[in-house]
């Protein structure tokens, strides 16, 4: 029976749950004996039982919890050498030989590098005497599959994440609670929400909740203007009536100069125009709460997805991505997909905002 091992990893979103209890359950359906590895690479960093087998029951009631019961980590341990050797020699002694990741491009690389060093841990292991010649020699491949769990809908080759759509939902309950006390005192707010380089969040929260304005790192306004600009916004919505005034700020939001625009900066311009201005930064409520039923139907498709793809893998395929594009679910090439997001990253870094949406682009045209 093939063994199969599932963690989450990185920062927690909304659906992990709910893709914990699709893999553990699709995994049991097609024969296979499932292991729940908890607290991210931790769990098989240290093995134990942190690295232990999950049952139908175990996962019962996951589809509608939020965040992660298995839990997550940062696991510094694991970028090193002698980390990811404990972490081989934990799956081995355990029969298992293949990983389903979910988590954000950090988590997939690590999970492709520990596969592609699979044979050279393996054969450091058997020569320290740590495993044995046969559990060298049935175990000579590791399979990855890698799931996105995001809120920041930041991964090329996927149209959403896990989690993306929950945190949305989040935000606009949010803002739809402080815009009923911003109309009585006829105030402006700024509401700073999440996404480091992608705005997706900040785009979608301003149309779901008619904001005046919003700012993306993908579109940096001008340095010198967008002050005035804003402005003139925000002082033609309430010149035609408007008693409120809402501002989305991404938290990675940048002008063309590559300043950082804080929400301080946009409250002060908006102080300027004569308005009671408050800042509202919604942090961690946007990871919290329960995941809505976009992200439990990705995830329960999604997780099926990768116990088939993990069956179906073989030692000369890439690692593959579980997506969705134009709403079906889609196998992608992980690191492909990694290369594409942190490319845009950079381009976002360097000020070449043409380069990244282009190649936003080409990974949408993809
Ligand atoms: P988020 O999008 O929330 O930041 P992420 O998966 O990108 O999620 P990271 O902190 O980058 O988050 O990575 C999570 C974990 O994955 C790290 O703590 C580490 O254990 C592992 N990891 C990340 N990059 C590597 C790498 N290059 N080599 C080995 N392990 C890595």
């Amino acid at each position: 029976k093939k063994r199969i091992a599932v963690m989450t990893s990185g920062g927690d979103s909304q659906g992990m749950c709910a893709a914990v209890r699709a893999v553990i359950r699709a995994g049991i359906y097609f024969g296979c004996e499932m292991y729940g590895c908890f607290e991210g690479y931790t769990g098989l960093v240290e093995g134990g039982e942190k690295l232990r087998p999950l049952e139908w029951a175990d996962v019962r009631g996951w589809l509608s919890e939020g965040g992660t019961l298995i839990g997550t980590a940062r696991c510094l341990e694991f970028r090193e050498r002698a980390g990811r050797l404990n972490g081989a020699e934990n799956m081995v002694k355990r029969g298992i030989d293949a990983l389903i990741v979910c988590g954000g491009d950090g988590s997939l690389t690590g999970a492709d590098i520990f596969r592609s060093e699979w044979p050279s841990l393996l054969a450091e292991l058997e020569k320290t005497g740590r495993i044995t010649a046969t559990e060298h020699g049935k175990y000579q491949h590791l399979t990855i599959v890698g799931m996105v769990g995001s809120i920041d809908n930041d991964m090329a080759l996927t149209d959403n994440t896990i989690g993306a759509y929950s945190s949305l939902e989040r935000i606009c309950e949010m803002v739809d609670y402080i815009d009923t006390t911003a109309a009585s005192h006829s105030r402006a707010f700024v509401v700073e929400v999440m996404g480091r380089h992608c705005g997706w969040l900040a785009l979608m929260a301003g149309i779901c909740c008619g904001a005046d304005y919003v700012f993306v790192p993908e579109q940096p306004p001008c340095a010198k203007t967008w002050r005035a600009d804003l402005q003139a916004v925000c002082s033609k919505h309430r010149a035609a009536g408007r008693r409120k005034t809402t501002v989305i700020v991404a938290e990675g939001a940048i002008d063309d100069e590559l300043n950082a625009v804080t929400s301080e900066e946009v409250k002060q311009a908006l102080v300027e125009l004569g308005l009671d201005t408050r800042v509202t930064t919604l942090g961690h409520v946007q990871r919290g709460g329960t995941a809505v039923a976009f992200d439990r139907m990705l995830a329960t498709m999604q997780g099926v997805e990768a116990v088939k793809a993990a069956l179906e893998s073989t030692p000369d395929t890439p690692s593959p991505m579980i997506g969705i594009e134009a709403n079906q679910i889609v196998r992608v090439p992980l690191m492909e997909a990694v290369k594409q997001t942190k490319a845009v990253a950079k381009a976002i870094d360097a000020k070449d905002f043409d380069a990244a949406f282009k190649l936003r682009d080409a990974a949408f045209q993809e």
